[in-house]
This record gives C-alpha cells, structure tokens and sequence, in this order.
C-alpha cells in the first residue's frame, strides 16, 4: 500500500486519507509587453542572436525558475489549516 508523508510535518498517510491535501505551487513571470530599444527594433536578427547567445550560457535550471515553477505538496489536515492561515508565511 501506498504511504505518504506530510511534505511539512512528515506525518504517515495513507492514499485515500481523508486528512491528506494536495497543494500545487505555480510560479510564472508575469511579464508584460517587452520593450525594445530603437536599435533592437532596426536590427531584431542581432537582437535575436544576443538573446540566444545569453540562453546558451544561461544555467537552465535558472532559466526555468525566472520563467515558470510548478511545485506539488502533500500536507496533512493541520498543516493545510497553517498554510491558509498564512499562505506567504
Ligand atoms: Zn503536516
């Protein structure tokens, strides 16, 4: 049988333990339009290239977290009261 554990207090759960709540954490830039310079603008190829050639050398695992996150979580029934209690904690 399947046993979870609270990812906060680590108490033993079982699948289909009515105390057991999942939590999904999503996290995205939440950019809005990009602004470009003049000089982008007149030569978007180069800029394009500049973007690319940062990527290249850019940790991916950065990269990824400056852009989107989803992360999942089991709690058990006093934790999920403490978490909406006080989500940002
Ligand atoms: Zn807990």
């Amino acid at each position: 049988m399947i046993r979870y554990e609270c990812d906060k207090c680590g108490q033993s759960m079982g699948p289909n333990d009515s105390a057991r709540y999942i939590v999904k954490l999503e996290i995205y830039a939440a950019a809005g339009n990009i602004e470009m310079s003049d000089d982008a603008l007149a030569n978007p190829a180069d800029e394009l290239a500049n973007v690319l050639d940062a990527l290249k050398s850019a940790d991916p695992d950065d990269v990824e977290d400056q852009t989107y996150r989803c992360l999942r979580f089991d709690l058990c029934d006093e934790c999920r009261k403490k978490l909406l209690a006080e989500p940002l904690g």
